[in-house]
């Protein structure tokens, strides 16, 4: 994250950011759906950081999983194993964004 925002509402430079996590409610299958936010010091306007339910925490943890084996497989010099894992990382990336963007329309601002 950069390290000031300036708050659109009041123009105050925000340099100090205190993240809070909260439910806003639960999916179908009852599992919690989070948000990461912060406030303005000053004006109380909220600024969404992640919106994440299980599905993209689902998602996070495989990206990291992949990451790993991408540099598991630099270390071996497996040239065929980093692309492999390379193209997935890159398919889970995408999946991660548009979940991200759906889950984003869906409950920002609740
Ligand atoms: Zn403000």
């Amino acid at each position: 994250m950069r390290n000031e925002i300036i708050c659109d509402k009041c123009k105050l430079i925000i340099s100090k950011f205190e993240i809070k996590t909260h439910i806003i409610t639960q999916d179908e299958k009852g599992i919690d759906v989070q948000e990461s936010y912060f406030q303005c010091p000053t004006c109380g306007k909220k600024y969404t950081i992640l919106i994440s339910d299980r599905k993209l925490r689902l998602l996070i943890q495989k990206r990291v999983l992949c990451l790993k084996k991408i540099q598991k497989a630099k270390n071996k010099k497996d040239e065929a194993a980093m692309i492999r894992n390379k193209k997935k990382h890159d398919r889970i990336e995408k999946e991660i964004s548009d979940w991200q963007g759906m889950l984003t329309k869906k409950y920002a601002g609740k």
